[in-house]
This record gives C-alpha cells, structure tokens and sequence, in this order.
C-alpha cells in the first residue's frame, strides 16, 4: 500500500517535473530570445534616441511671419540669363557655408513655413528648376564640398533628354543626402493656359513619375515660368503638394498663400556682396 503510494508520488513528481520542463521549454524561447529582443529595442532605443535627439532638437518659434529666402536657379552653365556658371555657383555655395547657412530640405522648407519655426536664424532653400544635367556635373560638387542641400524641380516628361537628369542620374544624386527632387510638371507648359483637366494631369502624373521612380511623397510643385492662376492652386492642393512655387521676386512667407511662395533669382555674373544682400533676412 506505502509502496502504491510512493509510486503515486513519484508519477505525480515527474508529472510535476516534466510539466514543469514543458512550461520551461515553452517559456524557454522567450527567455532566450528575450535579453536579444531586449537588446534589440535596446539598440531600437539608442537608435531612436539618436533619432529623437535629431528631431527632438528644438526649432526657433518665430514671433513674426517666416520670410524665407528661397534661392531660384536653373542650368549651372554659361551662355545665357538663366544660367549661372559653375565658378559663381561654387562661390555663392561657399559664401552660404562660410556665413553659416542651413540649407533646408524640401520637408524642412515645409516644416519651417507651416509651423512658422526655424532650425537657426540663418536659413536658405536652394532650388535648381527644369534638371539639367549640368546639376549634376556642375552643382552638386559644389553642394557636397559645403556640405550644403538643394532641392531640384523636375519636368518629368524630360528626363530622356540629352540635356536633362535621367532617373538614374537623379537616384544617385538623391542617394548623397545633398539633394531632393520636386515636380516641375510633366511637359513644362504655362498651366494658366491649360484647361483645369490638363493641369490636374500636369500635377497628378508628374507627382506620380516621381512618388514612384524616386520612392517618395512628393510634397512640393514648382509653376512652369511661374504660371498659375487659382485653379492651379485648388488643384495643386487636391493633387496632394503642399506647397508650389512661384518665380514672382522676394523673400516667401505664408501671407502669400501656400501655393504662391516667390523666390530670388540668381542671375550670371551677381557679385558676392549682391548675392548677400539678397538672401539677407532678419527672422524675429
Ligand atoms: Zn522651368
């Protein structure tokens, strides 16, 4: 009987035991795998924290208006008023370093009009419009060398031609960090003359080629000649930018309206002084 009852016992203790490894076994993968899991969001957390400390990083509330300088360039060559040449390009890229400029991305641009904040006093965004392929050979060692960023407005019906960006050329100066690229419509017309379909057209496929081909959300257009009348702007937001361009002259703020934004021509043979002058703002 004493023995039926250790037997008993002991089947129980091994029920127990075994029970036990099973829910050991069971729980064992997590206990492993949780220190790694636990280092994972670890190095999450330093990773993020990294990042946080990159966002977290506070902007300057303005008191007045932003007005924000926003530098208007096309080929960086010689030949013609819309073109500034490299020499002058390096030279205006050094002045904005050496004076301690911040240029800003195209999120940044956004962030800092939309929010009326600023990352430091002195902020420019750099915009080269049409793509030319001189950007590419011509702007951006210049860009890298300062370590500075310009947004590049394309026309994405152009990108076949011999003269402008391809797409490959476009992935490889985006993958420099240097530069970001905005729509500058499909076929480069004056969108104040087209029809309210064939502008939609314009700014939906243009955005599209670009959200696609680039992996992007594609926020900000820039008007062709700085054509536009109201209906653009209705259909510039319906199309999902949140911000357009003009080629009207000055300093761009809000008041404007967020898809009339002027900017500042730089045109062939300015001096350094006049290109100072130009982009000379007092934020408060
Ligand atoms: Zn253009």
């Amino acid at each position: 009987m004493k023995r039926k009852w250790w037997l008993l016992g002991g089947c129980l203790v091994l029920i127990a035991l075994l029970g036990g490894g099973f829910v050991w076994s069971q729980s064992r993968p997590n206990t492993v795998s949780r220190p790694a899991r636990h280092n994972r969001v670890q190095t999450q957390d330093a990773e993020s924290t990294e990042v946080k400390v990159v966002k977290a990083k506070p902007w300057i509330k303005l008191k007045q208006p932003l007005k924000l300088p926003i530098l208007m360039y096309h080929s960086i060559s010689s030949g013609n008023q819309l073109r500034v040449p490299k020499k002058q390009f390096a030279s205006e890229m050094a002045y904005l370093k050496q004076h301690h400029y911040r240029t800003l991305t195209t999120t940044e641009a956004i962030r800092a009009l939309t929010t009326n904040t600023v990352p430091q006093k002195k902020v420019v965004w750099i915009t080269l419009d049409d793509a030319y392929k001189d950007n590419l050979t011509n702007g951006l060692p210049a860009l890298q060398k300062y370590n500075l960023h310009a947004t590049i407005n394309v026309i994405t019906g152009f990108t076949h031609k011999h003269n402008h960006l391809s797409l490959a050329e476009m992935k490889r100066m985006k993958a420099t960090g240097h530069v970001d690229f905005a729509s500058h419509t499909v076929q480069h017309l004056n969108l104040d003359e087209l029809s309210a379909t064939q502008q939609k057209q314009e700014l939906v496929n243009s955005k599209k080629w670009l959200d696609t081909h680039l992996a992007q959300h594609t926020r900000m257009l820039c008007y062709p000649a700085g054509r536009a009348n109201a209906t653009t702007h209705r259909l510039a937001k319906q199309s999902g930018y949140t911000l357009a361009l003009t080629t009207q002259e000055g300093m761009a703020t809000l008041k404007q309206g967020r898809y009339n934004l002027s900017r500042l021509r730089v045109t062939p043979g300015m001096s350094t002084a006049t290109f100072a002058s130009l982009i000379t703002v007092t934020n408060r």
